[in-house]
């Protein structure tokens, strides 16, 4: 058996903020906007990982009316996603991500979001493929005002 799962998040850029993508803190002007520390592509990865098992996404899971999920750091989320996903008795065959940003340059980070996020999965840095793109300074991406993600995941019956 195997389940396929689709996130997709957003997140505001805003002042005073620090950026964290994939787990890494990036230097950059702007950072993202949420109750968590607002992890953009943490979050439609474990959305894509719930999806696939038909388990609701991390606002159900992680309700930003809690404050213990203030400031919380995403990677213990997707922990806890990773977790839920083992009891249900399935593991990650591998996900395909994409970062959608005008600024910074993402490519220097890339790699240590992948360790990251293999390491959280349990599982092998090739499953796991991070990819950043720009919208060509268009929409919302292109002018700066935030920053989005999409994932794709494929689970597998354990
Ligand atoms: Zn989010």
């Amino acid at each position: 058996m195997i389940r396929i799962g689709h996130g997709y998040d957003v997140h505001r850029l805003v002042p005073e903020r620090k950026l964290i993508l994939g787990g890494v803190e990036i230097p950059h002007t702007l950072g993202l906007l949420g109750h968590s520390d607002a992890d953009v592509l943490l979050h439609a990865i474990a959305d894509a990982l719930l999806g696939a098992l038909a388990l609701g996404d991390i606002g159900k899971h992680f309700p930003d009316t809690d404050p213990a999920y203030k400031n919380a750091d995403s990677l213990e989320l997707l922990k806890q996603v990773v977790a839920l996903i083992h009891q249900k008795n399935y593991r990650l065959g591998n996900l395909d991500a994409i970062l959608i940003a005008q600024k910074p340059k993402l490519a220097p980070y890339i790699l240590e979001m992948r360790q990251n996020i293999a390491d959280a999965c349990h599982a092998d840095l090739s499953q796991i493929s991070i990819k950043a793109t720009t919208e060509e300074r268009l929409g919302f991406t292109g002018e700066e005002k935030g920053i989005s993600a999409h994932c794709v995941a494929l689970l597998i019956q354990a």
